[in-house]
Order: structure tokens, then sequence, then C-alpha cells
């Protein structure tokens, strides 16, 4: 607190890390003398740099961007871009520690980082998306490579602003690499991107429920969030069989007891997207559902629940609640959704609870295979990536159980993944000297 005073999201994503991590290393002196831990929580670098940019009006406006660099001892610095009015530094630090773990649990060589700005896309036209687009990649180019940093989307930033940065990138720099990923196909883009972490988040939930000879068939299932995370996950959820009851955005959420069908998440997609529309609307498109304004959704009883909407959306009291209701498993889309108190209540009654980074670590996994992509100059068939990525998310699975076991056969899958992500940047960090 006191090295980071201000940073509320960033010490709560440090002290969770460092409870398991404290007690892998008790015994572990050469991770202690090379003070590992502490490096890893201390960015590289914090890039934080001012963006003007021109309203429709011809007011000009200036935002504040930045870019994190967490760490780069396996590979690239890697994470999205988030253009939200929530963002700080702290946020932004945050996701990048976390980021440095999950990267390092898809086996994959990435590093960590995370960027964004406290723009507010909302409301805005599309030429001043793009423009404020190409004012923040004016000054990010600088900092960025294929090889050095390879941002991504994230909360506000899809298909369309990557677009707008890109073209920007490649107009400064002459360079046509894969700076970038999320870019579209015709451009260097990766298929199975876009579903990647809600699918991704569902294959980890599906491997979870084996360990105790379960699938998802039959399964009801609650979701939160309306964006590319829920929507994909509600896809996969309905592939596999389960029943998705809600579905969410800032305003509240609906509730559907006959079930959200292929169709009507079709419908959600398009009018949340194309639209820009409100959840709220749903109900007026299929009868029989609810909504339910300002609330979440965790009070709907369920047999798996996926928080695939922002941080701290699901409070100790909303765990209670989904433990008490005889929820068995909870597979995180989104990044730390859950806050302290509730990851405690989940572990507590041993849960099968995965944490984001390693439950939504499917989207930066094909990122990284995009990036492979770009090097080799070719793309790889949709039913080639579908395999790799169900094998990745396996892969994850199989480091959080080796490092998760407690108490017999219960998996703590958020000890697992600090760990297993933690030693593989930590042994990298000491391979390269103690200082
Ligand atoms: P989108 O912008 O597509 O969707 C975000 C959704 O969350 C929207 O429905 C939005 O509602 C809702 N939301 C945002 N803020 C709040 C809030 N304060 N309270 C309630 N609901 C809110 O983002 P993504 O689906 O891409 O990302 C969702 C989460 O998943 C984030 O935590 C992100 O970091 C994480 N993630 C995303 C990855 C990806 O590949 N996209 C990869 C790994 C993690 P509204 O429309 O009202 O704003």
């Amino acid at each position: 607190n006191k090295r980071n005073p201000h940073q509320p999201e960033f010490v709560q994503a440090v002290q969770e890390v460092a409870e398991d991590i404290f007690e892998f290393i008790e015994d572990k002196e050469q991770y202690h003398e090379a003070q590992i831990l502490r490096r890893i929580a201390e960015p590289d670098r914090v890039v934080s740099f001012r963006v003007c940019w021109e309203d429709d009006a011809g007011n000009i406006r200036v935002q504040r961007g930045w870019r994190v660099q967490n760490n780069n001892a396996i590979g690239p610095y890697k994470g999205g871009i988030r253009f939200h009015p929530s963002v700080t530094e702290s946020v932004l630090k945050f996701l990048a520690f976390e980021q440095t773990f999950k990267n390092a649990l898809t086996g994959l060589p990435m590093g960590g980082g995370k960027g964004g700005s406290n723009f507010n896309p909302k409301g805005k036209s599309v030429r001043e998306i793009m423009r404020f687009c190409q004012s923040f990649m004016t000054e990010l180019y600088r900092h960025i490579g294929a090889d050095i940093d390879v941002p991504a989307g994230d909360i506000g930033v899809g298909g369309r602003e990557i677009g707008y940065m890109f073209g920007q990138y490649k107009r400064i720099t002459n360079n046509f690499t894969g700076v970038l990923t999320g870019k579209g196909l015709e451009w260097g883009g990766s298929l199975i991107r876009t579903e990647a972490t809600g699918y991704g988040a569902v294959y980890f939930l599906e491997n979870m429920l084996a360990t105790r000879d379960q699938d998802l068939h039959g399964k009801t299932a609650v979701i939160s969030g309306s964006g590319n995370v829920a929507t994909h996950a509600a896809e996969k959820i309905v592939q596999l069989g389960g029943k998705v009851l809600t579905l969410s955005d800032s305003g509240g959420f609906i509730h559907d007891p006959d079930g959200i069908t292929q169709e009507k998440i079709d419908w959600v997609k398009a009018h949340k997207t194309h639209r820009r529309g409100r959840i709220s609307d749903y109900v007026d498109e299929f009868k029989g559902a609810t909504f339910h304004e300002g609330k979440t959704p965790w009070g709907v009883k369920c047999d798996v629940a996926l928080p695939c909407a922002t941080q701290n959306e699901l409070l100790g009291e909303d765990a209670r609640q989904l433990v008490a209701n005889g929820c068995i498993a909870v597979s995180e889309g989104a990044n730390m959704p859950t806050d302290l108190e509730g990851v405690h209540v989940f572990r507590d009654a041993k849960l099968l609870y995965a944490p984001g980074k390693a439950s939504n670590a499917g989207g930066v996994a094909v990122s990284g295979l995009e990036m492979s992509q770009n090097s080799e100059r070719r793309s790889w068939k949709e039913e080639e990536l579908q395999q790799m990525l169900k094998d990745i998310m396996a892969g994850i699975h199989a480091r959080c159980e080796e490092y998760g076991k407690r108490d017999g056969d219960y998996i703590d899958y958020v000890k697992g993944a600090n760990i297993a992500g933690f030693k593989k940047v930590a042994d990298a960090m000491l391979a390269f000297g103690v200082v």
C-alpha cells in the first residue's frame, strides 16, 4: 500500500497472488535472494501520455493514455488496450500484473502488459472514435513492436478500433508487422480470436467439471455481461447442452427462465455491437424474460456461474448466495470479477473456482497464435485453431492441477494458477541473473 498509494485494484491483485507465492517460496532461497516477487510486482515501465483529439463539434479534447509494460522475461509484452472512463493507472497495473501470470500459464512465449485510456467511447461517432484511436497510436507506436510489445483489444476496443490503430501504426512506420492482435481476417487476423475468450472459459469449466465426473449437459448457467466474452461463453454453454439464464450490462441483468438460445444470443450480439443497444431491450423482444435494473445476476439459482463483465462485480455476499443456492462451479471470463472476500468464500467452500488468469486465457492464447501466424505469414484453418484452443485450455488446467492440489482431490485453482504462472516467469528471471 505504501509503495502504491491510491492504487487499490493493483494492491488487491498483488495481495491475492502474494498469499500463495509466500507459501510456495518459503523454503526456496533462490527466489528470496533475487526478490523475484517484488520485481514482478514492479512494472518494468509505465508510459503515461497525453491524447488530444477533435470532436465532431470542433472542440479539442484531452485524455490520458497509458501503456504498462509489466514483465518480458518469457516473451514480448502482451496484453489488451482498454477504453473506458474507469481506466486509471491502478487498473492497468493490476491488469498487466495479472496478464504476466496468465500469459505464462498458456505455455506460449508472451510477457505481460496492458494499456488504455480514460476515453469513453459511448455516445461517440465513428469518426470521433477513429480520430481518438489515431491520436492514441501517434504516441503509442514508439513504445511497441512485433518483438517488443504487442497490444490487443479489451473493453471498449474491438476489431474496429484495432483497425484504426493498426492503420495509424502502418502509416507512421511504413511497417506491416504483427504489432497488434485482434486484426481483421483480411489483414493478418486469426480465425476464432473473437470467440476464444468466452469459448475458452467454458472449455476450462468442462475440464473442472470432469474432475468430478460431470459435464455441462442439462446444467443451468448464470452469466454476467453481454459483450464479447459473455455472448461467446453463452454460445458455447448452449452448444454443450447447458441452459443460460441471464446476461447483463452496466444497467442491470435480464433473466430468461426459458433459456437464452443461440437465436437469442445472436440478437444480443447484434443489438450490443451493431446497434449499441442496452440489454434491457431484451425483454421487449423475448416474452417471459424480466429485467432487473441496477442489479447483478448472482441471486439467480444456478449450477454454474460465469462472471464475464468487469472487475469486482461479484462480491463476498454474492459469492455466499451462489454457494447457498447450490452453485458448483465458477469460471471467470472477466479479469478479477470476484473481490478478495468472494474469492475466500469460494475457496473455503471448495467450489470448483477458476480465476480469470486461468479460465479467460483462451483469448490471449489465440492472440499468441495470431502472432505465430503473422511471423510465418500464413493462416491456420479453423479446425486446427479450435483444437489448439481446447488443448491450451486443457494444458492450463493441468498446470493448475499440478500446483493446486490440496486436501486429497480438491484442486485450488487460484493457488495452482498463481504458483504455476509465477514459477515460469521467476525461473526465466533467475536465468538472466539476480540483478
Ligand atoms: P466488452 O466491452 O465486449 O463487454 C463488456 C461487458 O461488461 C458489457 O456488457 C458491459 O456493459 C459490461 N460492463 C462493463 N463495465 C461494467 C460495470 N461497471 N458494471 C456492469 N457491467 C459492466 O468487453 P469484453 O467482453 O471483451 O471483456 C469483458 C471482461 O473480460 C473484461 O474484464 C476484460 O478485461 C476480460 N477479458 C476479455 C478478453 C477478450 O478477449 N475480449 C480476454 C480476457 C479477458 P455496457 O455495455 O453497459 O458497458
